[in-house]
């Protein structure tokens, strides 16, 4: 229990403020942040000037740092179209990532179809060279975070306009106590565990209701549960993040998730109603942004590349 309160806390500290943010919707005609009033300000915070790279660092591949805490050297861009692919929210330009995530994304998408899945509607990877972003994720910022949609793939190329504006799908019922039966079903299962059985994977977060869920569908092998792990939000889409990769040296792991299922004692705990209801994070909240100086030193090289 006490490694299992740990785990929450250490999560806690690394998602915090990260919403749905899947649902916001994009524009088809993105305007470009405009120049920093002062770019070389040490006070200025990391997302902004993240924020502005738009290509990757020339360099060799490398993720910098912890997933909440980082950047990417070399990162690689996922293909907005694949053979069982497409790329949602193409003006946010979040589909960056270090390469083992870019074969893992085609590898999965190869086998989601297997799974009864037509295919992956991908949401946010990383920046161009990882790093802090302007919304949504505290993680997401060395290349090794995916997020994919609970809701299939439709059999045609999506307009740029539908990837700007078509909401995925909320899989949890509204009391929150469970997955909607109308609509989850075999598939959502099998996609989430062709995801977790990746070798590469380290852990998955999904609503607990999904979870739970999944703890009561699971069918066969259930060795690949204890990766999947409940986290606040995530009903719209699932969140993937595979591991340090061996060509990075300076990429901090996570400790590894605990090798029971975690369809117990921690899966109760986030039904407790204090929990299952926690406050919708406000916007307007200040929140203590990461300068530069706060990143492994690295990045500042990833920042200045060609
Ligand atoms: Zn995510």
């Amino acid at each position: 229990m006490k490694v299992f309160l740990f785990t929450v806390v250490l999560a806690g500290a690394l998602l915090h403020g990260a919403p749905a943010s899947a649902q916001d919707k994009g524009s088809v005609d993105p305007k470009p942040l405009p120049p920093l009033a002062n770019p070389d300000d040490p006070k200025n915070p990391a997302k902004d000037l993240f924020g502005r790279k738009l290509t990757p660092a020339n360099m060799q591949a490398r993720a910098i740092g912890f997933y909440s805490r980082g950047c990417l050297a070399g990162g690689m861009a996922l293909p907005v179209n694949g053979k069982n692919w497409q790329v949602m929210r193409l003006s946010r330009n979040r589909n960056w990532g270090h390469p083992d995530l870019i074969a893992f994304l085609e590898r999965l998408a190869d086998k989601a179809p297997k799974a009864g899945w037509n295919g992956l509607l991908v949401g946010d990877l990383a920046q161009a060279r990882g790093g802090p972003m302007m919304t949504g994720h505290a993680s997401h910022q060395v290349g090794l975070d995916a997020d994919i949609w609970l809701t299939p793939m439709p059999n045609r190329e999506l307009t740029r306009r539908e990837r700007e504006e078509m909401m995925a799908t909320n899989v949890v019922r509204a009391d929150k106590l469970d997955v909607d039966p109308n609509i989850w079903t075999p598939a959502h299962v099998g996609i989430i565990k062709a995801a977790a059985e990746d070798p590469l994977v380290e852990r998955i977060l999904v609503n607990a209701a999904i979870k739970k869920a999944l703890c009561r569908d699971a069918r066969g092998d259930r060795s690949w549960l204890h990766k999947v792990r409940p986290w606040y939000w995530h009903n719209y889409h699932f969140h993937i993040r595979i591991g340090c990769p061996k060509d990075s040296p300076s990429c901090k792991p996570q400790p590894p998730t605990t090798e029971s299922e975690g369809c117990g004692a921690e899966l109760a705990y986030w039904f407790q109603p204090k929990i299952i209801a926690p406050p919708e994070p406000a916007s307007d909240r200040p929140r203590k942004h990461m300068t530069l100086s706060a990143l492994p030193a690295e990045c500042r090289q990833v920042l200045v590349a060609e």
